[in-house]
């Protein structure tokens, strides 16, 4: 993300003192790009699409408009005889630690309005009463995962019929977990007339579909600039059976610390923290495996800086807001273009600069083109002294895209499920 100069300040954007206020004790000194344009069109009440990744500072950019709406009106007659399980600004994400992420950011935001407005967070994997208690009497913001929002509205819990503002935030890795149809589900209960932002990394065909579907005369931001403009991507190339070997000397070599490490499946995870293990470099593991607490742990210790390397899979791509990441390796290429995005976007969070590394041996050489070529990027191939690709390597890299031979099929690499993934 590249700094604004001669930029709005918050001021300027339309935001109210108490807002200010904490935006200074945040040291948020001025908006980022997609707060510039996105703040004052919101408090104007218009619908709005918005490319933007995690990073780019876009919690804020629809928080921030949606508690100062919530603020103004919550003590007008506009919201007399609004009572019981009522949310008025509905959040919809795509991961528990996104949901948690959301909420933690809103609460902040909020201190200055002495518990004016109410936020809260739910999501599956745990128990759905503290939620429910949690939701008694309603809520001013809901910050929900599609499928345990169902839940609650099927227990009464809560009731979407007095929502004014919608936000989809990572619109397209709700679609692309399967949420499609939970959303339609809850898009059916809402009511007409509403402000609705939608933010979303990518615009894939489903994306644009739910976007004119839903969005009326919606203001377009950042739709040309979703990327991770302040994270240096680089690439190695290694020999087979090298990553391990190669990832243990740049480690050491760097002294990297909060090193986030991409890798295809759990098992994957474990087995690189053993190897690790064994050449004295403490890692965590961060998959789906562990259990909703044992995961929020081992974030938090290494958001506090005790644990430098966390091994994780796709699960921990998006949404997580641990800030100033400095590296992200992609042990495993991610399966799709838009996921090396979004693991990408982990890193070089508001301001600073971070560094994506990617290694790949000749296995992963065609799949690595195809990502740049979709992200349209098109990086130099390094090699790590001492590593350097051998012979028989670098024939191959250098070869077009083998056909495969004869009548046979060339075998493929089994693909992982998606339980095998998180
Ligand atoms: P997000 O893209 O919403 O995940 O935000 C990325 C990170 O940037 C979070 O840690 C925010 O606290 C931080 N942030 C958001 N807006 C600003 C800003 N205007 N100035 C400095 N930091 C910010």
């Amino acid at each position: 993300m590249t700094t604004v100069t001669a930029s709005a300040n918050f001021t300027e954007l339309g935001l109210i003192p108490p807002l200010l206020a904490r935006l200074n004790e945040l040291e948020y000194q001025q908006p980022t790009p997609i707060q510039e344009q996105v703040i004052s069109s919101v408090l104007e009440g218009r619908d709005l699409i918005a490319g933007a990744n995690t990073g780019s500072g876009k919690t804020a950019a629809f928080s921030l408009p949606l508690l100062q709406y919530l603020y103004e009106n919550k003590s007008t007659k506009s919201n007399e005889g609004v009572k019981g399980n009522y949310v008025s600004g509905l959040i919809l994400v795509p991961t528990r630690e996104l949901a948690k992420q959301v909420a933690d950011s809103i609460k902040s935001y909020a201190v200055h309005f002495n518990g004016a407005v109410k936020t809260v967070a739910v999501f599956g994997g745990v128990s759905v009463n503290t939620q429910m208690l949690a939701l008694r009497g309603g809520t001013d913001i809901l910050v929900a995962t599609p499928g345990r929002l169902l839940d609650l509205i099927s227990s009464n819990a809560i009731k979407l019929d007095k929502v004014k503002m919608l936000v989809l935030d990572e619109a397209d890795r709700m679609l692309s977990l399967g949420f499609t149809d939970e959303i339609a589900e809850i898009l059916d209960l809402l009511p007409s007339a509403k402000q609705t932002l939608l933010f979303s990394a990518t615009f894939p065909e489903e994306v644009t579909t739910l976007t004119q579907k839903l969005l009326n005369n919606p203001v377009e931001a950042q739709l040309q600039s979703a990327d991770a403009s302040t994270v240096v991507q680089r690439v190695f190339t290694v020999n087979k059976g090298e990553k391990t070997a190669v990832l243990v000397h740049l480690i050491q070599q760097y002294q990297w610390r909060q090193v986030l490490i991409f890798v295809n499946s759990k098992n994957g995870c474990n087995h690189l923290a053993d190897k690790l293990a064994k050449r004295d470099i403490v890692a965590e593991v961060f998959h789906g495996d562990k259990a909703q607490g044992a995961r929020n742990r081992v974030l938090d210790s290494f958001k506090a800086g005790e644990v430098d390397v966390l091994i994780a899979t796709d699960i921990a791509a998006r949404g997580l807001d641990i800030e100033k990441l400095p590296v992200v390796i992609n042990f495993d290429l991610p399966r799709s273009p838009a996921d090396y995005m979004h693991r990408i976007g982990r890193s070089g969070r508001a301001g600073e600069v971070g560094l994506a590394l990617s290694l790949i041996d000749h296995e992963d050489y065609h799949h690595f083109k195809v990502i740049e070529k979709k992200n349209k990027v098109q990086l130099e191939r390094e090699s790590v002294e001492g590593f350097e690709p051998n012979a028989v390597v670098t024939a191959a890299l250098d070869k077009p895209m083998a056909k495969p031979e004869g009548t046979g099929k060339k075998k493929r690499k089994k693909k992982p499920t998606d339980n095998e993934l998180k």
